[in-house]
């Protein structure tokens, strides 16, 4: 297992980082999640890596597996797997959960599992990319200093580890079915924490598509450049 994260451990995140204690503040999250597989089954092979999928050394330590999951909260990171799900022929199950809150009311808790591989819609497809945030994300510190459209500093958001887990249980169902015949036939999962709803949705990849048809980027492995962040 390759565990890419670049994140330390914070006192508030204690309540929904599986494994982690008091004791962890300020190490690393690759470090306690690697310490925890291990502690679980000494035979797995656990690489530790911190660091931001979006910059290109990172991303590109992902061309070394097999399967990916993506499970990070920046557009810009989704992006970049987005693209080398299809790009190098990796699949990955992209997944997240949103919770919008307007003026201290709970708006809508809205999660999605979806899988990327070949034949079935990429994010691009789905709309489920901000082109003008990822823009932002790339940039360098002195790049977003220097941008008249970026103002303040990034909200927290909320999240809830019991919603968190229900996404993440539906994309290892959804591997499992992909990798060992589990019969479960999703590929794109919506989940309504509201309603209490989880559904399959069927979306076609569109023709064409910049990251996911053969037109695109289906394929071109190191023929393509990664749509990642490179120097500082
Ligand atoms: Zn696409």
């Amino acid at each position: 297992m390759l565990l890419i994260d670049p994140d330390t451990v914070e006192a508030t995140n204690l309540n929904r980082l599986v494994g982690a204690t008091p004791g962890d503040v300020g190490a690393a999250k690759v470090n306690v999640a690697a310490r925890q597989v291990k502690a679980i089954s000494s035979d797995v092979e656990v690489v530790a890596l911190q660091g931001d999928v979006a910059n290109d050394e990172v991303a590109r330590a992902l061309l070394e597996t097999d399967f990916i999951f993506g499970c990070t909260d920046s557009m810009a990171s989704r992006a970049v797997l987005n693209q080398l799900a299809y790009q190098f022929l990796i699949p990955c199950i992209d997944m997240g959960v949103g919770i919008h809150v307007v003026d201290g009311d709970v708006r809508f808790i809205a999660g999605r599992v979806q899988m990327l591989s070949p034949g079935l819609a990429c994010l691009v497809c789905t709309d489920k990319l901000d082109f003008e945030q990822v823009r932002r994300e790339m940039m360098t510190e002195a790049q977003r200093k220097a941008d008249p459209y970026i103002q303040g500093e990034a909200v927290p958001q909320p999240a809830v580890i019991s919603l968190n887990s229900t996404v993440s249980s539906a994309a290892v169902t959804m591997f499992l079915a992909a990798v060992a015949g589990v019969p479960s036939a999703a590929r794109m999962l919506t989940y309504d924490g509201k309603l209490g709803t989880m559904r399959a949705v069927g979306m076609d990849p569109r023709a064409g598509c910049v990251a996911c048809a053969e037109e695109g980027g289906l394929g071109r492995g190191d023929r393509w450049l990664l749509p990642t962040r490179r120097g500082s």
